[in-house]
């Protein structure tokens, strides 16, 4: 039994590109439910040889009527449930926003590791100043990266291991 991954935030700040950088082209097919497709979320990974399964929360697919305040509780319980380490993805450009200060509010529930990806750093200097806002979501390690350009994201996953 592998350890489990969980990507988690509000739409747009990059959680499937993060997943795909961290991924590659190792997709595994894991379930479908009739409701709810949970089917393509799933992945293998590994850094520095170790093995994990990635899950893609963003990337389950509701029911149209579903709101977005219950698609997000609905994420965040996924990865408090199933994930060994919970990996947050902000989107250091737009700043603190309150769907992040929800998003943290259920995480901070669950007595599971969470790690702040803040991403979208490709300006380091700004981002570092940036940076400071997320302490407020009451987790101590954030990580600036770059998902699409690959900055930090192996200091991001040498964090994420040392949890297994
Ligand atoms: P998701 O909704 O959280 O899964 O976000 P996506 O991965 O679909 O990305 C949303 C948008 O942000 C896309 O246009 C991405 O190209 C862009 N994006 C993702 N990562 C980065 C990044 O590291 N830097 C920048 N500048 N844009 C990014
Ligand atoms: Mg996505």
């Amino acid at each position: 039994n592998k350890p489990v991954v969980a990507i988690v935030g509000r739409p747009n700040v990059g959680k499937s590109t993060l997943f795909n950088r961290i991924v590659g082209s190792r997709i595994s097919i894991v379930e479908d439910e009739p409701s709810i497709t949970r089917d393509r979320i799933y992945a293998d990974a590994e850094w520095l040889g170790r093995p994990f399964l990635m899950v893609d929360t963003g990337g389950i697919e509701f029911n149209e009527e579903v709101k977005m305040k219950e698609k997000m509780r609905y994420q965040a319980e996924i990865a408090i449930e199933e994930a060994d380490v919970i990996l947050f993805t902000v989107d250091i450009r737009d700043g603190l926003t309150n769907r992040d200060k929800e998003i943290a509010e259920l995480l901070r529930k669950a007595d599971k590791p969470v790690i702040i990806a803040a991403n979208k750093a490709e300006n380091i200097k700004e981002a570092k100043l940036a940076k400071y806002d997320f302490y407020e979501l009451g987790f101590s390690e954030i990580c600036l990266v770059s998902a699409q350009h690959g900055q930090g994201t192996g200091d991001l996953l040498d964090e994420v291991i040392s949890h297994f």
